[in-house]
């Protein structure tokens, strides 16, 4: 049988997500509560508001629960808020928002500014051929990597310097983007071989 993969739902863009994976053909189980995180082999943090998100997870009791399977190596997939909530420091966040620490980089909300809040660039992937289109809505950026994670992919700044828009340690991958906002699976195929 095919692996069951968990999609945050509690708000943000999961549908999107869920039909990705079915295209996919993986088994996709929205989780909004603990009970949900029982039988999943692996979990997809979608895009939405981080400081959000974090107090849903506080409020349904799904936090620690979350976090617990996490650091017992549950594969996860973060796109945009769900790079924040998987990072291990938040840079402009809200003080009571929280993040699992499973991947070591420092990620600022809102990185990208006001004027260009929401952006579309192609993005060159380590790894993959073509292309992958990078859809930005109000995104995070990394600002420190530690040294185990790998740098996939980055983009160019107006002071010509890079910033990581894809990182991934051991089987968590984060990206700033929204890969589910695009017919591209290739991201969500690249996750799903890690589990
Ligand atoms: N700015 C949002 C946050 O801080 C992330 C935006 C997104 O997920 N598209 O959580």
């Amino acid at each position: 049988m095919s692996p069951l993969v968990g999609v945050l739902a509690l708000q943000g863009a999961s549908g999107e997500h869920t039909d990705a994976l079915q295209k996919l053909g993986v088994r996709a189980l929205e989780v909004r509560m603990p009970e949900d995180l029982k039988t999943i082999d692996a979990i997809i943090l979608p895009g939405g508001e981080s400081t959000t998100i974090s107090m849903l997870l506080e409020s349904s009791g799904t936090f620690e629960p979350l976090k617990e399977r996490l650091s017992q190596g549950l594969p996860a997939f973060g796109t945009c808020a769900g790079m924040i909530m998987l990072s291990n420091k938040v840079l402009d966040g809200r003080t009571d928002q929280r993040s699992f620490d499973r991947i070591d980089i420092s990620v600022r909300r809102n990185a990208f500014g006001r004027q260009i809040a929401s952006f579309e660039t192609e993005i060159d992937v380590h790894g993959l051929g073509e292309p992958f289109p990078g859809v930005f809505i109000r995104a995070p950026g990394v600002e420190t990597v530690g040294p185990e994670v790998e740098v996939l992919a980055t983009v160019t700044l107006d002071d010509q310097s890079e910033m990581p828009v894809l990182c991934r340690q051991n089987n968590i991958l984060v990206s700033s983007f929204h890969p589910e906002l695009t017919e591209d699976l290739r991201l969500h195929q690249m996750f799903l071989s890690e589990v």
